[in-house]
């Protein structure tokens, strides 16, 4: 942990992040919030303690994706909940990984929960809690300019490559990655980054051994102990890279 840059003006407020100003003009402050939400907002409750543990579960994947060569906002972790980012300009399209059929895909298409995937599948939505993030294709993407072609398909790639590096460290754990959602923004010079969290929220995380689940499903489906679980992948992380 390295010296707090100074905290300037709250610059946005989502639903489990604040995002504040600081004095330099490419970065921004992070602080992670203990508010748990689901079902776009419309299940919320607050776990004192889940800031402090997706702040350092997303500080460490981030810096382990940095190290094998995918560059993102990550800078530094400040505090138990506070990191240093890069400030992008967010793409409005969330990009969700699959390697193992559930939630909203089984929902959407009626195929078998826990089905293994031949490879994995890459799908958009666009960033929007007014319409509650729909499921969109590329070409939407283009024809109203949130990404362009060249982007999105750079997107595909570096997605494909962290979960294939995500997969891997947390097969290594005993977890399986079940799927996960990635964030993009264009930095100050416009280049394209990987950005926003990775973290028990943003992925589905099952225990290899008992398939216990160890993320933010436990929330949404009522299975208690949310933060047992994301202790447990912290806990697994810390032993890994000896932190
Ligand atoms: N996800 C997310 N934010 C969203 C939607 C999904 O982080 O707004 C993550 C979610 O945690 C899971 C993956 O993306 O790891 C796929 O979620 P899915 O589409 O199955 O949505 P859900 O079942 O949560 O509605």
């Amino acid at each position: 942990m390295t010296s707090f840059p100074s905290k300037g003006r709250l610059l946005y407020e989502g639903k489990a992040k604040r995002i504040y100003a600081t004095d330099n003009s490419d970065e921004l402050l992070v602080e992670y919030k203990n508010s748990l939400t689901a079902f776009n907002a419309l299940k919320k409750d607050t776990l004192e303690g889940k800031g402090e543990l997706n702040n350092k579960i997303s500080s460490c994947l981030f810096k382990y994706l940095a190290d094998n060569g995918v560059e993102n906002h990550w800078v530094r972790q400040v505090d138990d909940i506070h990191q240093v980012v890069r400030s992008m300009t967010i793409i409005p399209v969330e990009v969700i990984v699959r390697n193992i059929a559930t939630g909203s895909l089984v929902k959407r298409l009626g195929v078998q929960d826990g089905l293994k995937l031949a490879f994995p599948l890459v799908e958009y939505c666009y960033k929007s809690d007014e319409l509650g993030d729909p499921l969109i294709i590329h070409d939407h993407a283009v024809l109203f300019g949130w990404a362009d072609d060249e982007q999105l398909n750079q997107i595909k790639a570096i997605c494909l490559e962290v979960n294939r590096l995500l997969a891997n460290l947390f097969d290594r754990l005993g977890i399986i990655l079940v799927d996960f959602k990635l964030e993009f923004g264009l930095d100050s010079r416009g280049r394209l980054m990987l950005a926003d969290e990775v973290s028990p929220d943003t992925c589905r995380f099952w225990d290899k051994e008992t398939m216990a689940k160890l993320d933010k499903d436990r929330f949404r489906q009522d299975l208690g102990d949310v933060l047992g679980a994301y202790r447990e992948i912290w806990a697994r992380l810390q032993r890994h890279f000896g932190i």
